[in-house]
């Protein structure tokens, strides 16, 4: 009968609290293959699909690529772990290159025969059924993989497909995406999801300086991400108060950093608001102005209660266009709409901001009634994943 057979990686890691993140893991499996008609198992160190619509298996298989914490998967066939059943399904194999050569694995050290005797053995029965062949144990072209787990049942396969690897999603706790419309937050968001990290998101426009183009670029990026994170609850900000009362108050080259600054500041209350625990950027270290040190330990330094993560920090922009295009959010995130950051977009902004002047430039503004009034501005938008 042909199976699906799961690797999991990290879990391996994690001692005492393994059991809880197995039980996410597998829980975020079946939700994720959720209206699919299959069976799960979970056998020592390997979880089992099966019981499947055959026609079904190239989009379970397209699911299970998304789940974080899967390692790699095998499509198998799945016999009895009987000498004789393995024998006569090894039997079958038509091999299409011309040498190979039989791994065997046991899991279930009961099982009668060595795995390098079994091995030779089997080997022998493919060369039988296929004439020219030749057996390469170092480079072969074939590997024909015998796991025999301890359900006692053993699995036959050729091939490992890799998958996400990470931790399983939530395992990590939930945080605040800030996304904008632009290549670098939606992979931000990928990636600390990757780690475990379930995510909400924020997202600021400059409505009528910014487009509905622009807002739905977003609305796109986030149901993108659903492939991975299933579901998103997005938080729509108005920053145009915001924007207008600093483009009138405050120097210029500081009015990137007193937005950032803001942002920050909003962020930090909607988290606070829905339970999040961190707050999310797609910053990378030296990329632009706003994102040197200098500007990180300004922008940072008004959170007061939550780590920040920027998963990005250390990657060169190529590495995460990269990610962008794997994940399928470069398509949509270089659609040409303004961002609200580019709305007012001072000639000469500050590369090393410090917090004096910083406090300075915010005292012209009424800070707290335009945090305030920003957040009554809120839109929440819930976006699900699409069975597609
Ligand atoms: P991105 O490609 O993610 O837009 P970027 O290279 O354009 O990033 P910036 O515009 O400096 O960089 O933004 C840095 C980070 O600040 C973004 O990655 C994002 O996390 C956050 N951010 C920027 N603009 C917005 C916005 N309009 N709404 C929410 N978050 C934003
Ligand atoms: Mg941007």
């Amino acid at each position: 009968m042909r199976a699906i057979l799961l690797r999991f990686g990290e879990l391996y890691l994690k001692g005492n609290n393994r059991y809880i993140f197995e039980s996410m893991l597998v829980a975020n499996i079946k939700n994720k293959l959720q209206g699919e008609q299959f069976k799960f198992e979970k056998t020592f160190g390997r979880y089992v699909v099966r019981d499947y619509l055959p026609e079904k298996e190239d989009e379970i298989v397209c699911k299970l690529k998304t789940v974080f914490g899967l390692y790699s998967i095998s499509l198998a066939e799945e016999v009895d772990a009987t000498v004789e059943d393995i024998k006569n399904y090894i039997a079958t194999i038509k091999l299409a290159t011309k040498n190979f050569k039989v791994a065997v694995k046991r899991a279930d050290k009961k099982f009668p025969i060595s795995s390098m005797d079994f091995a030779k053995e089997l080997g022998g029965i493919v060369l039988d059924n296929n004439k020219g062949c030749e057996v390469e144990l170092y480079n072969p072209q074939t590997t024909i993989n015998v796991d025999i787990r301890l359900n006692k049942k053993a699995y036959i396969f050729d091939s490992i497909e890799k998958c996400q690897g990470g931790l399983p999603l939530g395992s990590a706790g939930k945080g605040l995406l800030l996304l904008s419309g632009g290549i670098d937050s939606p992979v931000a968001g990928y990636l600390i999801a990757k780690r475990g990290l379930k995510i909400e998101a924020l997202h600021f426009h400059s409505y009528p300086y910014t487009s509905e183009e622009a807002k739905d670029k977003v609305l796109e990026l986030a149901q993108k991400l659903c492939d991975y994170v299933d579901e998103i609850k997005l938080h729509i900000v108005s920053f145009t108060k915001v924007q207008e009362a600093i483009h009138v108050h405050c120097r210029s080259e500081y009015m990137i950093t007193i937005m950032r600054r803001i942002m920050m500041r909003i962020a930090e209350k909607i988290c606070q608001q829905n339970d999040l625990g961190a707050i999310v950027t797609g910053e990378s270290l030296g990329q632009v102005a706003s994102q040197t040190m200098q500007s990180m330990t300004v922008t940072g330094g008004v959170v007061k209660t939550l780590p920040i993560f920027r998963p990005l920090l250390a990657m060169d922009k190529e590495e995460i266009m990269d990610i962008a295009k794997e994940i399928g959010t470069y398509q949509t995130s270089i659609l040409p709409y303004e961002d609200c950051c580019t709305v007012f977009l001072p000639k000469n902004p500050v590369i090393k901001p410090t917090i004096d002047k910083c406090e300075k430039e915010e005292s012209f503004l009424d800070l707290d009634s335009l945090i305030n009034e920003a957040l009554q501005t809120e839109e929440v938008v819930v976006l699900k994943r699409q069975n597609n």
